[in-house]
């Protein structure tokens, strides 16, 4: 299926040239922000925090500003929301302390602020430099196994799988690509094949869900 993978690519762009990240964000700092609070939430429920947070701070002074227990109730909605906080307000000083109040655009220095791990840092910079990052999260991860892209055991495998078959020119768009679609079509439990344009492309659904489906219909 590898070999399919340019053809893959076509289709997504031919369907959504222009994928963007869903989570909501107003510049860099928010959107270092909105990433670590998406850990283990979805999107949806990040945005709701958000759009009311980012009005009342854009900057990591702001968050200083608001202080831990402002920011923990700003964010009691949000899973582990006061490890979370703590990240924030920490990250937060060391912006402004090292950083002059800037957020760092490169990979070496985003992975050592508090909260931000792999993904988090590669999102972060496919989404403000184009950079040819490959971030694996869950939707990612199912959608490259079920069309053959990868059989990796971990992210990071899938990631590397990836990096080699995709090439450069896709990797602002692809994992945008793979997220919305795993999201939205390719579900984990019950992906909406019926909805998808790569059944022809994807060996899962070639040699189980068709079965599945001629085995339903011969009842
Ligand atoms: S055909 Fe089905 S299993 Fe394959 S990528 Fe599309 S939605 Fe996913």
């Amino acid at each position: 299926m590898k070999k399919n993978i340019i053809t893959i690519l076509e289709r997504f762009k031919s369907h959504n040239p222009n994928p963007q990240i869903e989570l909501y964000f107003t510049n860099h700092f928010t959107l270092l922000v909105a990433i670590i609070l998406s850990a283990r939430m979805t999107d949806k429920g990040v945005n709701k925090v958000t759009t009311i947070l980012f009005n009342k701070i854009h900057t990591p002074q702001d968050i200083l500003d608001m202080g831990i227990d402002g920011l923990s109730y700003q964010l009691k909605t949000i899973g582990l929301y006061k490890t979370k906080a703590k990240h924030i307000m920490e990250l937060s000083r060391i912006l402004v302390q090292n950083y002059g109040g800037q957020t760092p655009l490169n990979y070496a220095e985003l992975i050592h602020l508090p909260g931000v791990g792999n993904k988090s840092a590669n999102v972060f910079l496919n989404v403000t430099c184009n950079a040819d990052t490959m971030p694996v999260d869950t939707h990612v991860f199912r959608v490259s196994h079920r069309l053959n892209l990868s059989n990796g055991k971990t992210p990071d495998a899938v990631a590397k799988d990836l990096r080699k078959i995709i090439p450069k020119k896709y990797f602002p768009m692809a994992p945008h690509w793979f997220v919305l679609h795993g999201r939205y079509i390719c579900k984990s439990r019950k992906p909406l094949c019926d909805k998808c344009f790569l059944t022809d492309l994807c060996p899962y659904y070639q040699k189980t869900i068709l079965p599945q489906m001629k085995e339903k219909q011969s009842f």
